[in-house]
């Protein structure tokens, strides 16, 4: 047996290790699972160019669990370690690049996936690992190297029969979750579930059917345990998937989840090197979101589902699985937001996106206006957050009428266009926040030939200040922020037929009314006789500051409430039946029943007032 000192440069590694990142324990597992994946892959690419003429024979990396003995222990058929290997890997490739991993990240433990401790991640849970190798070249001499977290090991020869390397940990006492069946079940579900060698994690049981009809017996047999899907959806060619396995992928990733509007397939591999599958998920009620994360691997080693860096924040709504060895792990978070080749690929992603919706918008428009309202959230986030997407979006993005109509941008405007203009000439877009809260004034707007978006949205505020922004051409205002005479010019407005004695005795009277009240203003307005007598109107400036002061949690401003009562001097109840009535009383009656109706219209009336009005109207009709 030889024994020997792992040359040690600068201090003692192992401390380090053992304390490193704590809650990433768990990580050893992956980091030994893709070295047997990597050995594996090595042998095979040697047989394919005729370097190995021996049998590949079964593959399968195994994953053996001996809580008697406290081992656990990682198997693999691949190239396997001669001697020199063993010293030369183990002792100074493997040592020196976990030395200098450790170096570089004492200070900075954010790095995503930890990737580079490799080897001897090992020595976070065990305090004795082997490794137990007989290299794949004919006369190889199979040895034993052994280390108990210190720089002393030894190295011994044995008689392991096969190709290949068994890492064994001796699981220390701190560490002992890591024998529990269902820790490790986890950890191989979580991390290697869709590596490209197959996994088995001991074995489970099976019912097999035998026979037909009455005659059938069932039977339970013990299957190899293999806990991954070596070629998962996104490492095909699209053109060899249907829908059903996009959909079946989805299932596998987020089992009893609901299924997915549609989904992106990427496939790239240049300038960078990158495959994955994307879905759009359907919102389930509200605005809430699944939580599922879009989940990061490297070669089919999963790494974070923390994406944030890599995917464009509107994006990380979407579910799905990105894989690129192109995205570089073992850095920190700050690093990778200003990496170019990560901006590079944020940069692709985001286009991919923006041309598959296009081909949904172009292609298939109908069953995108019926997915609209679950994909309306993201393109309109999108083109708030990201300019090059807005670019894209504005020839796709859905304007939707309170009549459930949806038109794009353009569309829009070439439909209201000739109907809807205000005195300086701009396009009218009239819309609603609450189709229920303005349905008298959607159904006036309507009843005079106009539309009316719905805007309801959460993020329909800010998406409507933005289109402004973009559109000097049009205007938007909420269908209840003025009469809609005064938003949008009419050819001719109607004369008042009061005259100017008889328009101050209306406006006095509803004077006296409003008096005290906040805000309120009189406003006498000639419209239509076949439009409503009375009507509250909050103009659309103050209104939308309030709005602001609102999401920037300032206090509420009493001056922004202000609201205007528009006395519609052409209507019949105003211009006959009030003027005509003698007694003041009467009159005032007349006037506060008209202003409570306005008021209630706009669910404003509360209180007192409400309990007055209710019993008026119990009075009247009696
Ligand atoms: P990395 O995998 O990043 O090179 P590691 O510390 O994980 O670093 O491993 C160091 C080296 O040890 C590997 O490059 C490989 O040559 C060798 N090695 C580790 N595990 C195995 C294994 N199971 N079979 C064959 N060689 C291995």
């Amino acid at each position: 047996m030889e024994k020997g000192q792992i040359s040690v440069q600068t201090e003692n590694i192992f401390p380090i290790i053992k304390k490193f990142l704590y809650s990433d324990h768990e990580i050893f597992l992956r980091e030994l699972i893709s070295n047997a994946i990597d050995a594996t892959n090595k042998l095979k690419t040697l047989s394919t160019k005729g370097d190995f003429k021996g049998e590949l024979g079964d593959l399968t990396i195994q994953v053996l669990l001996d809580p008697g003995n406290k081992t656990l222990t990682i198997r693999d058929r691949g190239i396997g370690m001669t001697e020199e290997e063993v010293k030369k890997y183990l002792n100074q490739v493997a040592f020196s690049s976990a030395s200098e991993f450790l170096e570089k990240y004492k200070e900075d433990t954010s790095i995503i996936g930890h990737f580079g401790l490799g080897f001897y991640s090992a020595f976070m849970v065990a305090d004795r690992v082997e490794a137990i190798s007989r290299s794949y070249q004919e006369k190889a001499t199979p040895v034993t190297w052994s280390c108990e977290g210190n720089p002393e090991y030894s190295l011994e020869t044995n008689e392991k029969e096969d190709r290949g390397t068994d890492i064994v940990l001796h699981i220390n006492a701190e560490n002992e979750e890591f024998l529990q069946e269902g820790r490790i079940e986890g950890l191989l579900e979580k991390y290697c579930k869709f590596l490209p060698i197959p996994i088995q994690f001991g074995t489970r049981k099976e019912t097999v059917f035998e026979g037909e009809g009455d005659a059938q017996t069932s039977k339970e047999v013990e299957v190899p345990n293999v806990v991954n899907i070596t070629n998962p959806a996104w490492k095909k060619n699209p053109s060899e998937l249907k829908d059903e396995d996009y959909l079946q992928f989805y299932q596998e990733l987020y089992p009893y989840s609901t299924p997915p509007l549609f989904w992106i397939h990427l496939n790239i591999d240049y300038p960078f090197n990158l495959t994955g599958v994307l879905y759009f998920p359907r919102l389930t009620q509200g605005l809430e979101l699944q939580r599922n994360k879009i989940q990061l691997y490297s070669n089919q080693v999963y790494v974070t589902d923390n994406v944030r860096e890599i995917v464009p924040e509107f994006l990380t709504m979407l579910h799905g699985i990105i894989d690129s060895p192109d995205i570089p792990l073992n850095v920190s978070r700050s690093y990778l937001q200003n990496d170019s080749s990560v901006r590079r690929i944020t940069g692709f992603i985001t286009k991919k996106v923006a041309e598959k919706l296009n081909d949904q918008f172009k292609n298939s428009r109908k069953d995108f206006e019926e997915k609209w309202n679950d994909l309306g959230v993201f393109v309109k986030y999108g083109m708030l957050s990201d300019e090059k997407f807005n670019e894209k979006a504005n020839s796709f993005v859905l304007l939707k009428s309170v009549d459930k109509k949806y038109f794009t941008i353009d569309e829009y405007k070439e439909h209201v266009k000739n109907t809807q203009t205000d005195k300086n000439g701009k396009i009218v877009f009239l819309y609603t926040s609450s189709p229920n809260d303005h349905d008298s004034q959607i159904k006036a707007a309507q009843s005079k030939g106009y539309d009316v978006l719905e805007f309801d949205q959460i993020v329909d505020n800010h998406f409507m200040h933005h289109l402004e922004q973009q559109m000097s051409e049009v205007n938007f205002a909420r269908v209840d922020s003025d009469t809609i005479d005064q938003l949008i010019q009419k050819e001719e407005a109607p004369e008042s037929v009061l005259s100017e004695k008889e328009q101050n005795t209306v406006k006095e009277l509803f004077e006296s009314l409003v008096k005290g009240k906040m805000g309120a203003k009189v406003v006498l307005k000639s419209l239509a006789p076949e439009d409503q007598p009375v009507v509250i109107t909050r103009p659309e400036f103050m209104r939308r500051m309030k709005e602001m002061q609102a999401l920037q949690g300032m206090p509420g401003n009493d001056f922004l409430e202000s609201y205007n009562v528009v006395i519609n001097t052409n209507h019949p109840l105003i211009a006959q039946k009030m003027l005509k009535m003698r007694k003041e009383e009467t009159r005032n009656d007349l006037a506060t029943y008209l202003y409570q109706l306005a008021l209630l219209h706009q669910n404003m009336l509360k209180g007192a007032e409400l309990t007055s009005f209710i019993q008026r109207s119990q009075e009247m009709v009696k």
